[in-house]
């Protein structure tokens, strides 16, 4: 059975923790030791398996034990006995059968997505629209607390040919990010730097802190006060001369919407994670790019195999056109769970094209990692 209304027998959820090389802080919290992501695999009644990923935040889009559970519990009898045909149908039941959760919505979505790509030998991009380019232009963030450990990372990557980085401000003081902001640009002159706040200013220093961020001429500032300060991100976005990005600030095209209306940024992080799916977040992408806005191709703390989901999505809508930052594969976690190499040359990835993700994460190291499986009968 090759066909589309074959139908979903099996469904297996991991909680797994993957180990980093380093720690790195962010104006809402910290990674150290390693993250946590939930994974979920579905399996046909002809024997195919689609792969997802949810990765997770907890201070940011929710925890890995609310992804683990959404998925194990309230979305399990929502896909089982489903056919793949049935995808629309399914993403709209998991959408109101239980509340935000969007991480895990994005790991079924992706799932699904991978399968009906193997059934129709295309890849999961050909599933949502043309392909725009063979490959998407890295951004890798730059975040350690120990800016001389940042230095030899900079120039591992310029040596590898990336020509572009986040600066993660807002976590050590306002001296700190001026001094790297002049030590990137002095040392560095031909990187695009971007700089990201996640969200680490206060209202009362966010303005001006923002605008003394701006004499260095950055691509964008993204997200420099709480995803809340609609009024005050709007105020920010009207003074600040630098592209001002919102990203925790929107999450899905209501939010989207809302940001539109209200004029708090002029561009927007596009997050698989955040939307709910590949679906819901090109439907972001397509209503930014409307009103004018650009659009960045975002990630959560993410393995190769969350990055690939963000790497069709990208694939297939031009409208993201500022980057991406699938870069955790390649620098950031200790070993990948891909059965192969995440595809990144020259400071780029390259899009898949073989059916489905193109990639598969492997069993072995998987279980490795794991803290947490499906218990559930199936
Ligand atoms: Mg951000």
């Amino acid at each position: 059975m090759t066909e589309n209304n074959q139908k979903i027998i099996g469904m297996d959820v991991w909680q797994i923790n993957v180990p980093v090389v380093s720690k790195r802080s962010h104006g809402i919290g910290d990674i150290e030791g390693g993250f946590e992501v939930v994974l979920l695999r579905l399996r046909t009644e002809a024997g195919l398996e689609g792969w997802g990923e949810a990765a997770c935040w907890s201070v940011f889009t929710g925890s890995p034990e609310a992804s683990f559970f959404a998925l194990d519990r309230y979305i399990r009898p929502l896909v089982i006995g489903k056919t793949i045909a049935d995808r629309q149908s399914i993403m709209l039941a998991a959408r109101y059968a239980i509340a935000h959760a969007s991480e895990a919505k994005s790991a079924l979505e992706t799932a699904l997505l991978d399968i009906e790509g193997q059934i129709a030998e295309k890849p999961v991009w050909a599933l949502l629209g043309d392909k725009s380019a063979d490959k998407i232009p890295l951004s890798v963030s730059i975040a350690d607390p120990d800016f001389n450990k940042d230095i030899g990372l900079l120039e591992r990557i310029y040596d590898d040919g990336v020509r572009m980085v986040k600066l993660k401000t807002g976590f050590a003081g306002h001296d700190f990010d001026l001094m790297r902001c002049e030590a990137i640009r002095k040392s560095f002159p031909d990187i695009a730097l971007r700089i990201d706040f996640n969200q680490g200013l206060q209202p009362d220093e966010g303005l001006a802190r923002t605008l003394d961020l701006a004499v260095f001429e950055p691509d964008f500032i993204e997200q420099p006060v709480r995803a809340h300060e609609y009024d005050l991100m709007a105020e920010i976005c009207r003074k600040c001369p630098v592209l001002l990005l919102a990203d925790e600030s929107i999450f899905g095209p209501e939010d989207m919407q809302r940001a539109e209306r209200e004029k708090i940024a002029g561009g927007v992080s596009i997050k698989v994670m955040k939307s709910g799916g590949l679906t819901r977040a090109r439907e972001v992408a397509l209503m930014a790019s409307k009103a004018g806005w650009q659009c960045y191709g975002g990630d959560m703390h993410e393995t190769g195999l969350g990055h690939l989901s963000g790497v069709h999505l990208m694939a297939a809508t031009p409208e993201i056109a500022l980057g991406c930052e699938f870069y955790h594969a390649k620098y950031y976690v200790r070993e990948d769970i891909l059965n192969g190499v995440f595809p990144i040359k020259n400071g780029y990835v390259e899009i898949p094209d073989s059916p489905g993700l193109g990639m598969k994460p492997d069993l072995e190291k998987i279980e490795k990692l794991t803290i947490r499986k499906s218990a559930m009968a199936r």
